[in-house]
């Protein structure tokens, strides 16, 4: 089975600090959020959901991101997918690349979907009851959570626990016609950190330098999570045609 990748902007931020964490160092970085439909399946699925609320989220996040997430009314979640010709209701399965507010916290907008989240992160997670965790858990247990390690969850479509920017960093790999394409969530923010072999800067090194070998052994073409420059790599935003 292979899958066609339609990229979605889902607005854009200035990011202090995404190379190399420097106390005072006020430069930013310019990031695009991101969501992603695999097309090709019985049914439409996603990779994470976007910010439900950016409002909400810039409140959380001024010391990261000091001018917040602004997004066009035409860049939300509903409407991206509208646009997309995507019917929320029709979604399958969103695979979360990690439970934090910018790649998850949309998920109630999919009421029949499973709910992909690493097993080994939502567990540890759980251990220091984060409320938004705790959040997803009341909302969505245990229907339509359903919780993976390293594994075939569709087919042509794999999980892989990553971990350095966050214990529930997981990748997504997906097969298309132009080979496997993997998600890689916040472990990657940008090529630069893939190609230049250098982690993000809001991690420790050694776990994120670790994750980064996991992912180069499985793709032939690395997302990464925030870099404007992949829709200069893919201007059409499609990677792959569907094929049985
Ligand atoms: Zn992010």
């Amino acid at each position: 089975m292979k899958y066609k990748i339609r990229i979605l902007k889902n607005g854009e931020c200035r990011v202090r600090n995404y190379i190399t964490y420097t106390d005072g160092n006020d430069d930013t970085s310019l990031f695009y959020l991101y969501v992603y439909v695999i097309e090709g399946g019985e049914k439409p699925m996603l990779v994470d959901t976007g910010p439900r609320d950016v409002e909400v989220f810039n409140k959380g996040t001024g010391k990261y991101i000091p001018g917040g997430v602004i997004q066009k009314p035409e860049e939300r979640t509903p409407e991206l997918l509208k646009q997309a010709g995507v019917e929320v209701n029709d979604v399958s399965h969103v695979f979360i690349t990690h439970l934090h507010g910018d790649h998850y916290d949309y998920f109630d907008l999919f009421p029949n979907a499973q709910f992909v989240v690493n097993k080994r992160g939502f567990t540890e997670s759980l251990m220091g009851i984060k409320p938004n965790v705790m959040r997803v858990l009341a909302r969505r247990w245990p229907q339509s959570l359903k919780l993976v390690e390293d594994e075939e969850v569709m087919p042509g479509i794999r999980t892989f626990w990553l971990g350095c920017h966050s214990v529930c960093s997981q990748a997504v790999a997906v097969d298309t016609t132009q080979g496997t394409v993997v998600f890689t969530g916040d472990v990657v923010y940008k090529y630069k950190n893939m190609e230049n072999n250098i982690p993000i800067g809001w991690a420790e090194p050694e776990p994120c330098l670790e994750a980064m070998k996991k992912i180069r052994k499985v793709a032939d073409i690395v997302i990464p999570s925030h870099d404007p420059e992949i829709l200069e790599r893919f201007p059409e935003g499609i990677i792959g045609d569907v094929s049985g």
